[in-house]
C-alpha cells in the first residue's frame, strides 16, 4: 500500500524550519492503519518476538496493536517520572532537545527476542537510547519497525548491525 498518501506534511511544526509528519491521519484511516499493523505483524512474526517494546507516545501506536495481535507483551519507555515502580534510565538526545527515557526494572527477561516499534526514524536517538535499555536488561533486539524513515537525518548509522524494517522513505 502507499501509506504516503495518509501522511499529512506540517510546515513549521513543533517549531519553524520543520516539516512534521503528522500519522493521525494514517491511524484514521481503519483500511491503511490496519495494513501497516499487519506488516509489522509479519516482521515480529519472522523474527519470533517475545515482547514488543515502544517509547512514548507514538511507539504505542504501532507497537500495542502488534503485540495484541500476536498474543505477546507490551512494555512501555517513558519519560522520567511516568513509570510507577523501580526503573531503569538513560540519557538522550532528540530532534529537538535532550530528555530522559525509562524502562520498568522487570519488563524484560535475559533473553527475550525483542522488537522495537516507534512512528517515524529521524536522528535515531530515541531508538538507541530504547536499545540500550533493552540490551541493559538482558533483551535481545531482533528487529526496529518504524512506519516513517526521515533518511536524510542519517539515523539507521545509529542502528548498525540490527534489522530495520520502514514502511515509507523520505529523503
Ligand atoms: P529521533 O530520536 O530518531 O531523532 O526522533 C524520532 C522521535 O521523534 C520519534 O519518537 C518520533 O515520534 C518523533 N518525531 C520526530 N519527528 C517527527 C515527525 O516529523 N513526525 C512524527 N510523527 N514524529 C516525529
Amino acid at each position: 500500500m502507499d501509506y504516503k498518501q495518509f501522511i499529512t506534511l506540517v510546515e513549521d511544526w513543533p517549531k519553524e524550519g520543520v516539516q512534521f509528519k503528522d500519522i493521525t491521519t494514517l491511524m484514521d484511516n481503519g483500511v491503511a492503519y490496519k495494513s501497516a499493523v499487519d506488516e509489522i505483524v509479519q516482521y515480529a512474526k519472522d523474527r519470533q518476538v517475545d515482547i514488543i517494546v515502544g517509547p512514548e507516545a507514538r511507539g504505542f501506536i504501532v507497537g500495542c496493536p502488534v503485540a495484541y495481535a500476536l498474543e505477546i507483551g507490551f512494555a512501555p519507555v517513558r519519560k522520567e517520572g511516568k513509570l510507577p515502580r523501580e526503573v531503569i534510565k538513560v540519557d538522550y538526545g532528540l530532534e529537538y532537545g535532550k530528555d530522559v527515557l525509562t524502562i520498568h526494572k522487570d519488563a524484560i527477561k535475559p533473553g527475550q527476542r525483542v522488537l522495537i516499534t516507534d512512528d517515524l526514524l529521524a536522528t535515531g536517538g530515541t531508538i538507541e537510547a530504547t536499545i540500550k535499555l533493552v540490551e541493559e536488561l538482558g533483551g535481545v533486539v531482533v528487529g526496529c519497525a518504524f512506519l516513517i524513515e526521515l533518511s536524510y537525518l542519517n539515523g539507521r548509522d545509529k542502528l548498525e548491525g540490527y534489522d530495520v524494517l520502514t514502511l515509507m522513505e523520505y529523503n
